[in-house]
């Protein structure tokens, strides 16, 4: 009797300890800091973990990247993405499925502003091997007669996509999106709590700071004054963005950007030069931060008041005016002025 109760209380007494061991290695990894800085998709990203197992976490982030770069990359012979195009169509891999089918639901919910059947268009311009030139008005007219995603066959039982004769297809303004959201899940998966990741100014966070805090994400000019439009204090969120300052050429004094109207063809220019969108489905962001662009400013505005839930913005116009949706109230705050956007539209 004697005997079993000591037994218990050195059972509990170890229970108790590797519990404080568990603990302690929290508190003294907790603000350890692994980063590593990759070039991928066409753009510089940074993939940061805090905590005890960053090293395998950031190890596992840089070959995931890898994996869905080379995956969806236009630019390579070997991708899922190029078969779909030159086979017109196919069955498609999980993670391509998964892209498909978000694509189609922000094309249906934009109607049609954001729209992957784009390629063709990016093509002509020169924006996917950067030998840029200004199509003619009739091919573009003849090219845009062939973006539209709901011509496109798809079986989503196994996955089957049929693409028209012309249609090809590019996740460019999806698939940053969607790779901060792949990443992070496998650095979660590898234990980490605390986390950041900056794909090309694409941001996504992991849990709050390991201090409890929640992170400060500045949201770039479109001046590339290294001045900021603004600071967002949050944490487990994507902050996505969009300018037409990020990939553009210029040809008789006249800028050509990297993200195209798909009614017209041409780059969008209903008056903004950046849109950031914050949600907790970073894939949706990056959709919608190429959406709100094409739209412009009023139609960005009547977009979100119909998706209060899904995300808020950050808007900025060529007049120069900075416009922040009510959600993040609190959260933003700037050196500038800018304008709350609220959720009922004033009736004046
Ligand atoms: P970035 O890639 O600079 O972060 P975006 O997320 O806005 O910016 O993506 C721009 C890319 O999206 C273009 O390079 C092109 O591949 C693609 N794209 C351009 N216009 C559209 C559109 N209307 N709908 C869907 N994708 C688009
Ligand atoms: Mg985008």
């Amino acid at each position: 009797m004697k005997r079993k109760r000591k037994i218990a209380v050195i059972l509990i007494g170890s229970l108790l300890l590797t519990g404080c061991a568990a603990q302690l290695e929290e508190i003294i990894y907790a603000s350890k800091e692994t980063t590593e800085s990759i070039f991928a998709m066409d753009t510089y990203m940074t993939v940061t973990a805090y905590g005890a197992h960053g090293k395998e976490a950031v190890a596992e982030a840089v070959k995931e990247i890898q994996r869905l770069d080379d995956l969806l990359s236009t630019g390579s012979e070997e991708s899922e993405v190029t078969a779909l195009n030159q086979n017109g169509g196919g069955i498609l891999s999980e993670d391509t499925a998964y892209l498909w089918e978000k694509s189609v639901e922000a094309f249906e919910e934009t109607k049609g502003a954001f729209d992957v059947t784009i390629y063709p268009v990016m093509k002509a311009w020169g924006f996917t091997d950067s030998n840029f030139q200004v199509p003619e008005k009739e091919m573009l007219q003849k090219l845009i007669q062939k973006v539209d995603s709901s011509a496109a066959v798809y079986d989503a039982e196994i996955k089957n996509l049929q693409l028209p004769q012309s249609v090809e297809i590019d996740f460019g303004g999806i698939a940053k999106g969607y790779t901060s959201e792949r990443v992070a899940q496998v650095m979660k998966d590898c234990g980490v709590k605390s986390g950041m990741l900056n794909l090309g100014g694409n941001v996504e966070l992991i849990g709050e700071k390991p201090d409890g805090s929640k992170f400060k994400v500045a949201i770039q000019s479109p001046a590339h004054d290294g001045n900021y439009l603004g600071v967002l204090q949050i944490s487990d969120m994507a902050v996505i963005t969009s300018g037409s300052y990020e990939r553009y050429f210029e040809e008789d004094g006249v800028t050509y950007h990297h993200i195209i109207d798909p009614t017209t063809g041409y780059p969008a220019n209903k008056g903004l030069l950046s849109v950031t969108i914050v949600s907790q489905d970073a894939t949706l962001a990056d959709a919608y931060s190429t959406a709100l662009f094409v739209m412009g400013t009023e139609e960005a505005i009547s977009f979100w008041r119909t998706h209060t839930k899904e995300f808020d913005a950050v808007l900025l116009t060529e007049e120069g005016e900075l416009l922040v949706t009510e959600g993040l109230q609190g959260a933003f705050s700037s050196e500038r002025a800018y304008h709350i956007i609220e959720k009922q539209e004033d009736i004046k």
